[in-house]
């Protein structure tokens, strides 16, 4: 068998003979951007691996793939024939080679739409209407933006909004090995911090396998973390999100320190220590206890206890412990 047969055949199953990844990149000249965080993966094995840990994707699926780039992972998704594909790519350099690739999937019975843009301001209720069909957000995602859209999404998912207006949308993403032990870190872990919490209150993480950095063009300076990130059916709180984030990142804020120590940070210094202990009681937790060995329990009724006292003293929610005073000697001048 020529070389040209064996990559032919290795594009694809059911996708009609296409030239690789690694020739399309060269063809189209299409170098890695830094500032776009472009880290490419050529090899069909893993682009497979990365896919089949998303799970069951059929002609009842709609996949939303985030920043598809030369169409790797994309070629594995459309290999599994979803209902629907829908593609968010920034740059305007790939849409070429995503063109090609949905023509080439014509013969499947999968609908392709391609939408150049940011994910982080793609309107997901307005291009992807609440349908029979369930929802994979599935991405090899850009470094620089990875954390804050999965906050994003976070918050999408207690609103119920966006991608997650049905409960069963599910999220198989890339992160740096380091963000992806965070997100999944259990309790006791010195990895646990904010992201760990905020992502195990509405979603139970499954760090499923890391790659090695030295399988991407170019080879980025960390390995990178999968993660299949899934919807509690029933979401450990209903409190409001940034009153949650709030919160954890007061304690988290000091993770070396005693866990009441950032939470006091809270509350103004005329009053801190004074609420902190009561605060501290009602919700049941050791305040000695460092922000790491914190339940997400314990953290909620943290958070719970902060959200009855605000109700009392409304002024509380504006208080801002970073908020430097003048020195004197300034406004003098
Ligand atoms: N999926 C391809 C792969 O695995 O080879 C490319 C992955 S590369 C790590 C990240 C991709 O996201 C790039 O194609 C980049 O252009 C795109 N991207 C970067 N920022 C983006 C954004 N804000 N919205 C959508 N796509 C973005």
């Amino acid at each position: 068998m020529s070389n040209a047969t064996a990559r032919v055949l290795a594009s694809g199953a059911r996708l009609p003979p296409m030239p690789t990844i690694r020739d399309l990149v060269k063809l189209y000249k299409l170098q890695a951007i830094k500032h776009m965080s472009q880290n490419f993966l050529m090899d069909e094995r893993l682009t497979d691996k990365i896919v089949k840990s998303a799970g069951r994707i059929d002609a009842k699926d709609t996949v939303l793939e985030v920043g598809p780039g030369p169409g790797g992972i994309t070629r594995s998704i459309l290999r599994r024939e979803p209902g629907r594909l829908v593609l968010v790519e920034k740059d305007a350099r790939f849409m070429p080679t995503l063109e090609l690739l949905k023509e080439c999937a014509r013969p499947l019975h999968t609908e392709v739409d391609i939408f150049q843009g940011d994910i982080l301001r793609f309107d997901i209720e307005k291009h992807v209407p609440i349908s029979e069909h369930r929802l994979h957000l599935i991405g090899n995602l850009p470094f620089a933006i990875s954390t804050r859209l999965l906050i994003n999404w976070l918050k999408d998912l207690s609103l119920r909004r966006g991608a997650f207006r049905r409960p069963d949308t599910a999220m198989t993403l890339t992160f740096q090995k380091e963000v992806a032990v965070r997100i999944c870190a259990p309790l006791g872990d010195d990895q646990r911090c904010r992201l760990s919490i905020m992502s195990q209150i509405w979603t139970q993480p499954f760090l499923k396998f890391v790659i090695p950095g030295k399988a991407f063009v170019p080879k980025p300076d960390v390995d990178v973390g999968v993660v299949k990130i899934v919807p509690l059916k029933q979401p450990k709180t209903d409190l409001p999100f940034e009153l949650v984030e709030r919160v954890l990142r007061h304690i988290f804020n000091m993770r070396q320190k005693y866990c009441r120590r950032g939470y006091s940070t809270l509350f103004p210094p005329e009053e801190r220590e004074e609420i902190t202990d009561i605060l501290f009681e009602l919700a049941d937790v050791d305040p000695t206890v460092r922000p790491f060995e914190l339940s997400v329990d314990e953290c909620l009724r943290l958070a719970t206890v902060y959200a009855g006292y605000k109700d009392k003293h409304p002024e509380v929610a504006d208080y801002d412990y970073r908020a430097r005073k003048k020195p004197i000697d300034d406004c003098l001048v």
